[in-house]
């Protein structure tokens, strides 16, 4: 039987904390009667340096759920990212499979059960998808499918409309430890470990309590970084950009001798636009140039597996053995 760890990241959520973990232990309850997960399966709550009770509040689970309920305590803040990341890497060697869930309850606890049966059917990567997003503002709708179109336009790869609800098997994890990187955006990665995925739906609700711990400023960053973190494009543009300009320099060359000759022209514009166009462009495609060398500086210095092996077929294990 396989043991389950439900990775829990939280920051600031004394209000929610309690009610997260009746959720979550009433799941495990349930799919340990089902015989899906082993019985010693717990949950995980890691405290990202939060500054209320939340880290009392996970001792005192812990002190009443010893098995259920385990923590993480992170020394400082460091962020969603990195929390989940500490959850998932602590909860590697302790479990068979984990699921990474908010602690606010948003996403749908009841899916948990269609995710383990996707992993029994031997998916490594089961990703919650939302199905629409009626109980989030207009602008957070709207700027999140701003980003998954820009995202798409960059070429990264990213499961749409999909959080950091997410089911992963054990070798899913241990793979994606492999990944050193600090600018880190879980959901870009992910796509980038292979073996077989899958996706569950459910209806995204409003947060039990307490107040969304991303700002405005905080998912400008994560956008920012998720796209920083995958695509050099932003630098070929530049460089396109340069290209473009310079032969655009040929066509202004050719407008400001017609001016010369025929006579229009006020002494010394001639030149002066000529070398405007020009080197602007030159300029902007020597950066361009020099990006590239530092775009794949970037990417070489990320040190990102360049393959994970998921089978291999030798001599040894003849067939039908
Ligand atoms: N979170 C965290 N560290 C932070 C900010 C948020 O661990 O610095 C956690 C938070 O406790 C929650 C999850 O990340 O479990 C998602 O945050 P939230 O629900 O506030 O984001 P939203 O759903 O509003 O995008
Ligand atoms: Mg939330």
């Amino acid at each position: 039987m396989d043991k389950l760890a439900i990775v829990v990241p939280c920051y600031n959520e004394e209000e929610v904390l309690k009610t997260a973990s009746q959720a979550l232990r009433g799941v495990l309850k349930d799919l340990i009667c089902k015989q899906k997960i082993a019985e010693d399966s717990f949950i995980l709550f890691v405290n990202d340096g939060s500054k209320d009770r939340t880290w009392e509040l996970i001792e005192e689970e812990h002190r009443a759920f010893p098995r259920q309920v385990c923590g993480v305590k992170l020394a400082g803040n460091v962020g969603h990212q990195f929390a989940l990341t500490a959850g998932l890497l602590t909860a590697k060697d302790m479990s068979d499979v984990t699921i990474s869930i908010d602690a606010d309850l948003q996403d749908d606890v009841a899916v948990i059960e269609e995710m383990i049966d996707k992993f029994h059917d031997g998916c490594d990567i089961v990703y919650g998808v939302r199905r629409e997003r009626k109980t989030d503002t207009f602008f957070k709708r709207t700027t999140a499918l701003a980003f998954y179109k820009l995202m798409r336009l960059m070429g990264v790869k990213t499961v749409y409309n999909h959080a950091d609800f997410r089911l992963m098997s054990r070798r899913a994890v241990e793979e994606f430890s492999k990944y050193k990187e600090t600018n880190l955006f879980l959901r870009g990665l992910m796509p980038l470990i292979g073996y077989r995925t899958d996706v569950v739906y459910y209806d995204r609700k409003e947060r039990v309590a307490g107040e969304s711990k991303y700002p405005l400023k905080k998912m400008l960053s994560l956008a920012f970084n998720g796209i920083s973190s995958f695509s050099v494009k932003p630098i070929s543009l530049i460089l396109g950009m340069g290209v473009l300009i310079v032969l655009f320099s040929v066509l202004a060359a050719v407008y400001a001798l017609i001016s010369y000759f025929t006579g229009h022209v006020v002494q010394g514009w001639t030149s002066l636009i000529l070398s405007i166009w020009f080197l602007g462009g030159v300029q902007l495609l020597a950066i361009g140039l020099v990006g590239q060398y530092i775009g794949k500086i970037y990417m070489e210095v990320k040190g990102r597996p360049r393959y994970n092996i998921e089978t291999v077929l030798t001599a040894d294990d003849e067939g039908g053995a």
